[in-house]
């Protein structure tokens, strides 16, 4: 009995290591991902769809997925929050008005 009991702690490791290993290689490929569009060898807009925006208030850099979008004179700007884009639009009234 003392061996079958070695033999299914045997396999359980087995079980833990490979889930380890699939974990890590996953992580790995996330991260080579997220590393590569700032090389963009193999030229050709195909970054489209995750592009960052400057907050123009604060600077922060958002992508436009998730940004708050303020539609002025023709262009857009993007905001990191509600916050920033109400006070930036209160600030470009009062320019206007003064
Ligand atoms: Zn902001």
């Amino acid at each position: 009995m003392n061996f079958l009991a070695r033999l299914l702690r045997f396999l359980f490791w087995l079980l833990v290591v490979s889930w380890g290993v699939a974990l890590l290689r996953r992580a790995v490929g996330w991260l080579l991902r997220g590393a590569a569009p700032r090389a963009g060898a193999n030229g050709g807009g195909g970054e489209v769809a995750r592009r960052l925006q400057r907050d123009p208030l604060c600077g922060t850099h958002v992508s436009e997925e998730i940004a708050f979008p303020l539609r002025e004179g023709g262009n857009t700007l993007y905001f990191c929050s509600e916050k920033c884009r109400q006070e930036y639009a209160s600030s470009q009234r009062y320019a206007a008005n003064g």
